[in-house]
């Protein structure tokens, strides 16, 4: 499937804020959106630009596939997806692009970005159930089991990302056993489970009209 293959710092840089597409670059001062707080192009840096409704609902809707790097077609299914689901179609939606196997592995911290984990993932380094997947889009389902596979654990710069990331808390909806490098779904994201700064309901506005 055809990928946006631009440079990822003018997304965040559009969007106005961090999207954390780098990896390390984005904790430090090289990051685009802290050296240059405008959007890019010939009238990205106009003052006071007032956007409408539709463009606030429009930039949400943006924010959130680049943060899971989805593109227009599988976001709008995935939109379809959460309205069919019982509860808050904005949460639904939200707890749908948490659920990717490329985002479960960001999360568990084998990557810096979900754009490394997406490629982690494409190269065929996890099973789930004991199955190697290899679709950054898999959508990890409650009970399932993730893992490293054994022929990629002594692979160095998986194990360097590892520690760099040791700190980091994987979300309670995965529980995570760092020593056997094994993840169990505990149940599927809740909107509270994920900090990302998005206003789902200008989301579910934007395809509602
Ligand atoms: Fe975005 Fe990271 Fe680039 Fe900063 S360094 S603009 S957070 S991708």
């Amino acid at each position: 499937m055809a990928r946006y293959t631009g440079a990822v710092c003018r997304l965040c840089r559009r969007e106005g804020q961090k999207l954390f597409l780098k990896g390390d670059r984005c904790y430090t001062d090289k990051c685009a959106v802290d050296r240059r707080s405008f959007a890019p192009g010939q009238h990205g840096n106009a003052r006071n630009r007032k956007l409408s409704e539709y463009g606030l609902q429009l930039r949400e809707k943006q924010k959130a596939r680049r943060y899971y790097g989805v593109l227009e077609s599988q976001f709008s299914k995935y939109y379809e997806m959460a309205v069919s689901r019982k509860g808050v179609t904005g949460e639904n939606l939200l707890s749908i692009l948490e659920s990717r196997l490329d985002n479960v592995i960001y999360r568990l911290g084998y990557a810096m970005s979900r754009p490394e984990a997406r490629q982690l993932v494409q190269h065929g380094h996890f099973t789930v159930n004991g199955k190697k997947v290899n679709i950054p889009s898999y959508l990890v389902k409650p009970g399932e089991i993730i893992s490293l596979k054994e022929s990629s654990r002594s692979l160095d710069k998986l194990k360097a990302v590892l520690e760099a990331n040791s700190s980091r808390v994987p979300p309670k909806w995965l529980d995570f056993d760092r020593n056997n490098l094994v993840a169990r779904v505990v149940a599927l994201p809740a909107r509270e489970d994920i900090d990302l700064p998005i206003e789902e309901h200008l989301i579910v506005e934007y395809y509602s009209k």
